[in-house]
């Protein structure tokens, strides 16, 4: 296909191990970019293991194009004092800034894929990707105070990818229930009393299965590039919100 000019650059993207990513670059060193979920949430997960497959792609001298850098929206918009912290470094930057420009100010990084939704998103990234800058040390740090901050406070890491939901056999709103959860774990830490969500949750559940449906065949773990125990937090969500 390359040498028919159908392909100009061929790479490929990942969800494994850094241990199986060190493997297939060292079968392929033909591969002209990899590209990594690599965000400053990520980092150092033991799931993703963003540093760790970051740091295979550079051992092998393969550029690097990074998805996921806002992490599905979730460092589009992060608990309040997350957000203070930011705005008193800057407060002219937006919260998504710092996401983006912490994945393009990683060495050997070629492309940030931000996914924008709107005219307003995409104005906000070329207001910093035009002219460069990447982060000092100082804003470095604090990002990753930042990020230990976040996981704090999330309950279920899903990033809303829907890979999951297309063969379940039981049609349960997977990524939806997470959501609804990982808000009522973050707004109600206080008090687990009933929210708005019991209501959104009961209407998800007129047209998907509930998390109580769920029969364990394992279909959707199978798919999650997230690694996440799927069958085991729909347990949890269940307990919250079923009857
Ligand atoms: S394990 Fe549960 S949620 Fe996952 S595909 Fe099977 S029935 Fe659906
Ligand atoms: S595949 Fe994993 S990360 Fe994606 S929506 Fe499903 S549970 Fe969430």
């Amino acid at each position: 296909m390359k040498a028919k000019g159908l392909i100009n650059t061929m790479g490929f993207s990942f969800h494994g191990t850094a241990e199986l990513l060190d493997e297939v670059l060292t079968d392929h060193p033909e591969m002209e970019f990899v590209q990594l979920q690599l965000n400053y949430l990520d980092w150092e997960s033991e799931w993703i293991q963003s540093r760790k497959c970051y740091e295979v792609a550079l051992k092998h001298n393969t550029p690097i194009i990074v998805m996921e850098p806002v992490r599905g929206g979730t460092l589009a918009k992060v608990p309040a004092e997350v957000e203070e912290l930011f705005k008193q470094h800057d407060p002219n930057a937006s919260v998504a800034s710092w996401a983006v420009r912490f994945a393009a100010s990683l060495p050997g990084v070629m492309m940030v894929l931000s996914g924008m939704s709107s005219l307003q998103q995409m104005e906000d990234n070329l207001s910093y990707m035009e002219d460069f800058q990447p982060l000092t040390e100082e804003e470095r740090a604090m990002v990753g105070k930042a990020a230990d901050m976040i996981n704090a406070q999330i309950a279920i890491p899903c990033t809303g990818c829907s890979y999951c939901t297309e063969g379940c056999p039981k049609k349960i709103a997977i990524p939806q229930y997470f959501s609804l959860y990982n808000e009522d774990m973050r707004e109600h830490l206080e008090e687990k009393g009933w929210t708005v969500n019991f209501a959104n949750y009961g209407h998800l559940t007129l047209k998907f299965g509930k998390a109580a449906d769920c029969i364990a065949c394992g279909q959707c773990e199978g798919m999650c590039p997230q690694h996440l125990p799927i069958i085991e937090h729909l347990q949890t969500v269940s307990k919250h919100y079923d009857i």
